[in-house]
């Protein structure tokens, strides 16, 4: 089973490109709003960080998330996207002066804050514009998620966060600054998580905090625990939009909330990985000494999870049926590791045929490089062809 695209258009524009299906887009904004409406106290924000195409953040936008933000650039993007920055969180290990008043002139939702001299710089900037800054530790839970090692971040070891121990200091040590205010805790494992039990881990270790604060006789307005639903990249036609409920289902069934309090998610890759691929054309066949290659006109420049993370997509030749054959699909780019797959199973392809290289959405265009010269892939919606 292949994907449904509209080929006759692809032949008429420059490749590579990004093809984004806007309604699956809407689908899986839909799935999301599903679970979300049982829950008076959920909130989701879109990680943008995983793709900020102007065209998906407004309809992202337009179906009433909020966004996670983890740079000013990512903050101007929403802003002019139109998301108002009451819904917006800004994290990130290393924000620069002009990011923290670009949030501070925002009146963002939260900022995400990891360290103890970031939260001074904060509350010195908050003095100067007069403002209070509004504000949630980042800890770092020491839950390990089975995922790829370059994408966990909930391990001690990680520069990610404030150490557990450090939790009840650094809350004394806000409440002594006068321009911070202290609303939640925030959290964040890792990416491309699929076993539930891993969330599971962390509502364990939420509730296990939140105790120890209690005990201290102090309480966070909210708690907000990131993102890491991970997609199914084998099957993007049969598994098109995630398990959202199970992923819903397991906070609300483990996370023991206080009175009152909001549990806001920051979905990234979930909300948009499978709406996007990646479209190229084939330049030569190549006959190795050992197996054939199929050479594209897309690179590493174009979408780098394989060379990065060892990442799988499936790929389709789109313009053939012939019987299939396998292609080592490789790229122009002059490194070893421009490859995006290796003996995968093609339709016969020839020059000129169209690959897409699917479930690309998400840590796909926005990661895009010129290295080699290279343009940046234009990004194309559904509906505008
Ligand atoms: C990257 C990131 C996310 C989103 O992760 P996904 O795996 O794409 O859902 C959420 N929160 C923070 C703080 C992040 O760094």
């Amino acid at each position: 089973m292949k994907g449904n695209f509209p080929v006759e258009k692809f032949q008429t524009l420059r490749t590579p490109f990004y093809y984004y299906d806007t309604d699956l887009l809407r689908q899986t904004l839909d799935a999301i709003r599903r679970e979300v409406n049982k829950h008076e106290a959920y909130h989701v924000h879109y990680a943008v960080k995983a793709n900020a195409n102007p065209k998906l953040l407004r309809i992202i936008r337009e179906a009433g998330l909020g966004a996670d933000c983890v740079s000013g650039g990512e903050i101007e993007a929403c802003v002019k996207a139109g998301f108002p920055g009451s819904k917006i969180v800004y994290a990130g290990v290393g924000k620069s002066d002009w990011e923290i008043n670009l949030g501070l002139d925002r009146d963002i939702f939260c900022f995400n804050v990891e360290s103890i001299p970031e939260l001074e710089v904060i509350n010195q900037l908050a003095q100067a514009k007069g403002k209070v800054a509004r504000v949630a530790f980042r800890l770092n839970p020491n839950v390990g998620a089975h995922t790829h090692a370059n994408i966990t971040t909930g391990l001690a070891e990680n520069k990610f966060g404030i150490a557990m121990r450090d939790m009840v200091p650094v809350m004394e040590h806000a409440r002594r600054l006068s321009n911070v205010q202290v609303v939640g805790l925030h959290f964040h494992i890792g990416s491309q998580i699929l076993d539930m039990g891993d969330f599971e881990a962390l509502c364990n270790r939420i509730n296990e905090l939140q105790a120890e604060l209690e005990r201290h006789r102090m309480t966070v307005e909210h708690i907000n625990v990131g993102g890491g639903l991970g997609i199914d990249y084998e099957h993007p036609n049969r598994v098109p939009v995630p398990d959202f409920k199970a992923y819903f289902d397991t906070y609300s069934k483990k996370l023991r909330l206080r009175p009152g309090q909001t549990l806001h998610f920051e979905l990234g890759r979930a909300v948009v990985a499978q709406c996007g691929s990646l479209v190229t054309r084939t330049l030569y066949i190549k006959e190795g000494a050992v197996k054939k290659f199929a050479i594209v006109d897309a690179g590493f420049t174009d979408l780098i999870r394989p060379a990065l993370y060892q990442a799988y997509h499936k790929i389709e030749n789109i313009t053939s049926d012939l019987p299939m054959v396998a292609y080592d699909v490789v790229g122009p780019i002059c490194e070893s590791t421009d490859v995006f797959a290796k003996q995968t199973d093609l339709n016969t392809t020839r020059r000129g045929d169209l690959l897409a290289i699917r479930s690309a959405g998400a840590y796909g265009e926005i990661m895009a490089s010129q290295y080699n010269c290279r343009q940046l892939p234009v990004g194309y919606t559904s509906d505008e062809l």
